[in-house]
């Protein structure tokens, strides 16, 4: 055995780390952006994901949920059961205050610190932080129904894991789901066909959602016609009489990735629902939950990022091939930089958004720079995170393709912040509307990029975007080269203003300038990638 089994030349596994505290550009983000108070939390929550996380991500991957619909009597129950790994994700991310931190704790760099947490968490496993960012997200929505936030609020926010599948009088923590996507139509919610009739003090709904992802949340958001329109109503899993709701567990999707975490198709059968909002005014009220999701999909797709930079520059440093490591190779190394930059950029702009949401408390300007940039930054972080994925999978060979490796998992689970919360062309349109519907927006858009003061590339190029977009004839169809022109101005604006100037220069080059292949690993002659490398690496 051992005379044929020697293993020679396979690299140990990045476990046992600090995710937090082994991530130089996360750092420094957390600190310029407002959150340093934060830092010993992060610490705490950056062992986890590089420790025991790790293992619970595996597990709950392998085991994925199953659903349960009948008791053995026949009863209905919609029972979704877990792996222990789940709950004990779902734990660490309650009690770390990811769902909620933002709320109970509203100071300044309240967001930046849980998008922070949110990151590192992610990077162990990303399935449990859908119910986590679904629960976060909800609560700005609800406040504007007090009666509910009243009720919900306290527990939504509470730090005490609870997966009882009890009544809201019994529960001390909880969890919200969203349900808006049916058969007929997810993009286009006036599609909806479930119906909600008024019933004393109270509704009730009749109809179906293709999509109800984390069904085991104690409340979920949902959309529904009254004859005023699209209306937006919560609906609890337990009728406020303790009576089980009429929301049915009709099956449980087969996913590509995101595995651990359960997504459902459900029908309400005469299901209990409150208004939240106003009646007729669906959509309004559920962007409020929808702007908070598509800033942790740019969060998300962020954390995966780093994770494969991490992953990646970890294996090459460790495995050697004709004669030297990976790392060593020049081919080599201008792939890791090129997904290294990819990683620091993607980080730094999740933590400016991260921080404008914090800003949006106090400032009107705040809040319209971040209903932009949040679009615009979701459509191109999320655009750009499967490339990413595929490539430094590669940097594995054929350890990167095996299931055992979190590489396989990264690239399967890549794809899915770029579709749920508005795919990429939902997104872009979203990006023209916002700009028409308050022209305002788009000024300060460009003045943040423009606070990289006397940048003649930088300068350039929002003189370029002020030109394409005054000729707005055609401009739908050209809306994604505008988004990704603008994601890109905005991310060269923040590396020539935060990261080592060797990192400003190379993505200016290559991302501005288009100095570079189509293909990562195409970075131009002459591009210093040793302090590249030496930043991202893993530094214990
Ligand atoms: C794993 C997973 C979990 C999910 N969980 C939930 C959940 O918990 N709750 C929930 O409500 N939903 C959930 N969804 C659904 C998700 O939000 C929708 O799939 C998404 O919004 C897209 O809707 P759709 O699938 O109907 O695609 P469609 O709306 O049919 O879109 C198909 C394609 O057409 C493009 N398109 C649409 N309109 C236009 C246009 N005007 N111009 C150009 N292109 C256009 C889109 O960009 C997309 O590429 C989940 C999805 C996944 C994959």
């Amino acid at each position: 055995m051992t005379r044929t089994h020697e293993v020679l030349n396979q690299p140990p596994p990045l476990a046992d780390y600090d995710v937090f505290a082994t991530d130089r550009a996360l750092g420094e983000a957390v600190r310029r952006e407002g959150a340093e108070w934060a830092i010993d939390r992060l610490h705490a929550v950056g062992r986890i994901a590089g420790g025991e996380g790790i293992v619970w991500g595996a597990q709950a991957n392998k085991h994925v949920p199953e659903l349960r619909a009948f008791d053995r009597y026949g009863h209905r129950v919609d029972e979704v059961e877990y792996h222990p790994a789940w709950h004990m994700l779902m734990r660490a991310g309650v009690e770390h205050g990811l769902h909620a931190s933002p709320w109970r704790e509203p100071k300044p760099g309240a967001h930046v610190a849980r998008a922070a947490a949110f990151f590192v968490m992610a990077q162990a496993e990303a399935g449990f932080g859908c119910p986590i960012s679904m629960t976060y997200s909800g609560v700005p929505a609800l406040r504007s129904t007090p009666s509910l936030a009243k009720l919900w609020e306290p527990r939504l926010t509470s730090l005490q894991y609870d997966p009882r599948n009890r009544p809201a009088a019994d529960k001390h923590g909880a969890l919200c789901g969203m349900a808006m996507t049916e058969k007929q139509g997810g993009s286009d919610v006036r599609a909806n066909s479930t119906r909600a009739t008024k019933k004393g003090d109270h509704w009730e709904l009749v109809g179906h959602k293709w999509f109800c992802s984390a069904p085991m949340c104690d409340v979920f958001l949902t959309l529904a016609q009254t004859e005023r329109g699209l209306s937006c109503f919560l609906v609890p899993r337990w009728r406020p009489d303790g009576v089980k709701n009429a929301m049915h567990i009709q099956r449980l999707k087969d996913k590509l990735g995101n595995r651990s975490n359960a997504s459902s198709e459900i029908e309400y059968d005469g299901a209990f629902a409150e208004l939240v909002g106003e009646e007729g005014r669906g959509v309004p009220t559920i962007i409020e939950m929808v702007s908070h999701t598509r800033l942790d999909c740019c969060i998300g797709a962020a954390a995966g990022m780093r994770l494969g930079v991490a992953q990646a520059l970890h294996h090459a440093s460790h495995r050697a091939a004709f004669g030297k490591r990976l790392v060593d190779h020049a081919l080599m190394q201008n792939v890791l930089a090129d997904l290294a930059l990819e990683s620091e950029a993607a980080t730094a702009t999740m933590a400016r958004l991260a921080r404008a949401y914090d800003d949006a408390q106090g400032s009107a300007d705040a809040r319209r720079f971040a209903r932009l940039a949040t679009a615009v930054c979701k459509y191109w972080l999320c655009k750009r995170a499967p490339a990413h994925a595929a490539e430094a999978l590669e940097c594995f060979g054929g350890n990167g393709y095996v299931e055992e490796s979190p590489m396989a998992r990264l690239y399967r689970e890549a794809p899915l912040n770029g579709i749920w919360e508005g795919s990429g062309n939902v997104i872009c349109l979203d990006v023209l509307r916002a700009m028409q519907k308050d022209p305002s927006s788009v000024q300060l858009f460009f003045d943040e990029c423009l606070a990289a003061r006397g940048d003649q590339r930088i300068e350039r190029s929002v003189g370029d975007l002020q030109r394409e977009l005054g000729e707005i004839a055609d401009i739908e169809g050209r809306a994604r080269r505008v988004v990704e022109r603008m994601a890109l101005t905005l991310q060269a604006s923040l590396m020539v203003r935060h990261a080592p100037r060797e990192l400003a220069d190379a993505f200016v080059a290559s991302r501005l300038e288009g100095d570079r292949g189509l293909a990562f690993g195409t970075l131009p002659r002459g591009t210093a990638v040793d302090p590249i490398l030496e930043r991202a690496a893993v530094a214990r």
